[in-house]
């Protein structure tokens, strides 16, 4: 099923919760804005290279467009869609006054030279630029783009407009405007998340296990931030395999090998006792928190009879599909969804935005404190109103969300 069915799946179940109408229910549904563009670059390799590309910008009832911009083949109108549409639910859960967006190229940026990527950001940037600003839309980077593509595309808004606005974007180099924390965010405020929900349950993290899908920038991040509070991480994954050990991995070496440009699975013939296996053999590890933080939909109806973990932390976007979704609720696994799991990185986007344009800028503590202390209340609020209403947690952030985002609707007169 595609990604955009997910989404109203999820939205229908809110809207039942909330008792909305059939007609803001519909509009729940639909995109404000949907933008598309082919974007033609000469290629260093010789010719040139076609790229279609995308802007959705789904809703805006709390403030100006928000979310990243992601470089994958696969990337399409349907996913980002979905992905705009989760941004509109994220910034509403953990309230920050800004509304949902998504961008997407399809492209192979693993097959372009650097030149080439700079030369499409700056190609992404003047088709959509009368729709962007900081007071309109704002990107930041997502799949397979990152601080330094920010910079590049800010340096091209710029040229355009003729005038300094560092706020147009987010997740820029700290050299541009960009914020302390904002690189490791989206994990830092996942992991805060997870300690909450630790000790509503009374969980110790040293008796806890843990395995990680995803050893890039957020998944590295979450398998550090376990190991250091003290969680045997027993397995960890990149896309070209897993390595599992009962006795708990030597996260901090594994981190640097492949920080030095190896591929995970290939540290197996450094560390005794570690076993290595298929890239998604981590999501069927014993350990009692599993950490999916890579791409979409990896656990499904296929493999969900699979998992055994107890916790599932939703660093990815959407990595636990609808029907998986509805098994593991039934069995009893708590799944932390995606758009409260990983909001620290849209959370700490807006202080990057908020620093921005008052021109003033946080130390690294004080966004540090802004960031738990944000991801703490939403999580507060989604847990009570899941055990008010006897719900999963995916659920009730999403009722959460939709009726916050609805109070802005009708605040506006539009429903
Ligand atoms: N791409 C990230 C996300 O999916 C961050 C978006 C942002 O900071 O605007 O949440």
């Amino acid at each position: 099923m595609a990604a955009f069915e997910y989404f109203k799946e999820h939205v229908a179940k809110a809207s039942a919760l909330l008792e909305l109408s059939s007609e803001t229910q519909a509009l729940l549904m639909t995109p404000n804005q949907v933008l598309h563009a082919d974007l033609t670059i000469p290629l260093e390799a010789g010719g040139t290279g076609t790229f279609p590309a995308y802007r959705v910008q789904f809703n805006n009832a709390r403030g100006p467009y928000k979310g990243g911009i992601r470089f994958h083949p696969e990337a399409d109108e349907d996913e980002v869609s979905a992905l705009a549409a989760m941004m509109a639910v994220k910034c509403a859960v953990v309230g920050i006054p800004l509304g949902g967006a998504k961008g997407g190229v399809a492209v192979d940026p693993k097959k372009l030279s650097q030149k080439d990527l700079h030369l499409l950001a700056r190609e992404y940037v003047k088709a959509f630029s009368e729709h962007i600003g900081p007071d309109q839309d704002i990107p930041a980077p997502d799949v397979y783009t990152n601080a330094e593509i920010m910079g590049v595309m800010l340096d091209e808004y710029e040229r355009i407009t003729g005038k300094s606005q560092p706020a147009m974007i987010t997740g820029k180099p700290l050299s541009l405007g960009g914020s302390l924390g904002r690189d490791t965010a989206t994990a830092d405020g996942a992991v805060e998340v997870l300690k909450a929900l630790m000790e509503d349950r009374h969980l110790e993290a040293d008796v806890l296990t843990a395995a990680v899908q995803g050893a890039g920038n957020a998944g590295g991040q979450a398998a550090h931030l376990l190991y250091s509070m003290g969680m045997s991480v027993v397995s960890l994954a990149d896309s070209k395999g897993t390595i599992s050990s009962v006795e708990g991995l030597d996260v901090e070496k594994l981190l640097m090998f492949k920080e030095a440009g190896n591929h995970i699975p290939d540290a197996g013939a450094l560390m005794e006792h570690a076993q290595v296996g298929p890239s998604e053999e981590v999501l069927s590890s014993s350990a009692d928190v599993l950490v999916p933080a890579a791409l979409e939909e990896q656990i499904t109806r296929e493999n969900v009879g699979k998992i055994q973990a107890g916790i599932i932390l939703e660093v990815a976007n959407g990595p636990v599909t609808p029907e998986a979704d509805a098994q593991l609720h039934a069995q009893g696994v708590v799944v932390i969804p995606d758009v409260l799991a990983n909001a620290g990185g849209v959370t700490v986007s807006y202080f990057e935005w908020v620093q921005n344009r008052s021109g003033y800028y946080w130390s690294a503590d004080i966004v540090r404190e802004g960031m738990q202390t944000t991801m703490r209340k939403a999580y507060k609020s989604v847990a009570d109103f899941a055990s008010e209403r006897g719900v999963s947690l995916r659920e009730a952030a999403y009722a959460v969300a939709l009726e916050r985002i609805t109070e802005a609707m009708r605040g506006r007169g539009q429903i």
